[in-house]
């Protein structure tokens, strides 16, 4: 692994620009700071607003020909696997997760501007027929500057979700990235700048939350706001969206179940389960945190969770270790609440529910609840853990209803053989997505979102493409010809 270097600069309209004031960064596997990053100030906010509004004016992506806005996102995602190793061994180091996860987000931000360059050459309007007197029909233009804030459990990739469809169909981008793990992100800049991307077109600043995204998504001269984050978060920027009907982007929290029948595959439930919960130590907003049992099998799921959650490595990400630490000391604090409420409120601990004593770091192990029911703050709020709350049901019509049973609507599971059980849970779960019998099928090409308090808007796909522009008809009356 090459040693990271310990100071780190934001990026605005192609310059490196550094601050008087810090940000530490802390690794999560032994709680040592290792490196700092200029936190931003809100001239930096103001110089990042008026580069990208050049940048829009001038049209240095959306005049030119479109199949040369595919070419530069090609030559992105090339640029992405050119530095995909030195970033994800920061994404570890400030993240802690799994090194062989982090490739794994590197690859994945690649492939979204891999992706969404196919599709910037495909942004067509329609003609609307209306007669021989009239010609009729509506193109799409970007937004503008499109404000973007990114959470910390999967900085690269989510800033690539958004970046790339953003980029892809004209707009120029300033991204907030996230106090905890902003290093990494900070290559997507040096790939766009060794691709060619105008300045202007994207800066990417840290900062705190409250500051300097708020001073963003108030700014009077933006024309989108993208959030991903949690619910109490989005609802403050939802306010200052409101102020002046900034067309926003929600991707917040969830509170997701799997369904599993009696006639599920258990081998493939528990592989499931292990992405699901355990996976970037359960830090996922669409985290399998809930499970739902057939009655029948209740027990012995609770038993193979056990002997999954027995058999797991806890340890540093650089190891791959199945089960990685927390980002933050505030995260591990959070989550050993939420198991200790759970306790409180009568849930059945089976394993875990502590914080290691053992371990530097913020680790917390593996955690197991049964007979937790719908009233108990387990299962209606968000824990962002490896911690996953078990609970039975008996009719396939208490089991839709359990699933849906909370505020949030990310994501869904079934876990049957019974193709039509399968599909009748397609259409009874309150989700923006489904999986069956895998718990994150899917992938860059299908549309992610939520319902509920889980968010609006959707990313990913080609659906995501079409909240980052917005939608002009002409219509032109002609004028009849002298005969
Ligand atoms: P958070 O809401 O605390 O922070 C997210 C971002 O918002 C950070 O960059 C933060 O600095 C910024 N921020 C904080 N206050 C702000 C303000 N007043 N104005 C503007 N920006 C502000 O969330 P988090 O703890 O970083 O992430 C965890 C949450 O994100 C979880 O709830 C998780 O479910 C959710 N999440 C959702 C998705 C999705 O796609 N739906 C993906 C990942 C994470």
């Amino acid at each position: 692994m090459s040693e990271p270097k310990n100071h780190w600069k934001n990026f605005i309209a192609g310059q490196w620009v550094d601050s008087v004031e810090t940000l530490a960064i802390a690794n999560p596997a032994t709680g040592e700071f290792f490196a700092t990053i200029a936190s931003a100030n809100l001239n930096d906010v103001d110089a990042a607003v008026i580069a990208a509004r050049s940048c829009v004016n001038q049209g240095l992506l959306s005049n030119c020909r479109p199949a040369e806005r595919t070419a530069l996102m090609l030559r992105i995602a090339d640029e992405i696997r050119a530095i995909a190793e030195h970033a994800a061994e920061l994404v570890v180091l400030e993240n802690g997760k799994r090194l062989k996860d982090a490739k794994d987000e590197l690859a994945e931000a690649a492939r979204y501007f891999e992706y969404y360059a196919g599709m910037a050459d495909k942004i067509e309007g329609t003609s609307i027929p209306l007669g021989s007197d009239y010609v009729d029909y509506t193109v799409y233009e970007p937004q503008g500057i499109s404000v973007q804030i990114v959470p910390w459990n999967f900085p690269v990739s989510i800033c690539a979700r958004s970046l790339a469809p953003a980029l892809a169909a004209g707009n120029a981008v300033i991204v907030k990235s996230p106090e905890l793990t902003p290093l990494a992100i900070t290559w997507l800049a040096t790939a766009c700048q060794r691709a060619g991307l105008p300045p202007g077109a994207l800066s990417i600043l840290c900062g705190d939350g409250p500051t300097i995204g708020g001073a963003l998504v108030a700014h009077a001269d933006i024309n989108q706001i993208v959030f991903t984050g949690s619910v109490p978060t989005g609802r403050t920027i939802l306010h200052a969206a409101a102020e002046r009907a900034v067309p926003s982007v929600m991707e917040l929290g969830g509170k997701s179940a799997a369904v599993v029948f009696a006639d599920a595959d258990l081998d493939q439930l528990i592989d499931s389960v292990y992405w699901g919960i355990f996976f970037n130590a359960g830090q996922v907003c669409s985290a399998m945190s809930r499970l739902l049992v057939e009655r029948s099998i209740y027990e012995q799921v609770i038993e193979r969770v056990r002997d999954l959650a027995a058999g797991l490595t806890l340890g540093p990400g650089i190891d791959n270790s199945d089960l990685t630490p927390l980002a933050s000391a505030t995260q591990q604090q959070q989550v050993l609440q939420h198991c200790n409420r759970a306790v409180a409120q009568g849930a059945q601990l089976i394993t875990g529910g502590k914080i290691p004593t053992s371990m530097p770091g913020y680790f917390f192990e593996p955690t197991i609840f049964c007979g937790v029911s719908a009233e108990m703050d387990l299962f209606q709020q968000e824990v962002f853990g490896p911690v996953i709350a078990i609970t039975p049901f008996d009719t396939e019509q208490q089991a839709w209803e359990l699933a849906n049973g909370t505020e949030y609507g990310l994501v869904a599971g079934i876990f049957s053989q019974n193709l039509n059980c399968c599909l009748r849970g397609t259409r009874a779960l309150k989700a923006g997505q489904v999986f069956v019998n895998e718990w994150y099928a899917g992938g860059v090409e299908t549309p992610f979102g939520g319902t509920g308090l889980s968010g609006f808007g959707r990313e990913k796909g080609q659906e995501a493409l079409y909240s980052y522009v917005r939608s002009k008809n002409i219509a032109m009356r002609i004028a009849a010809g002298s005969a």
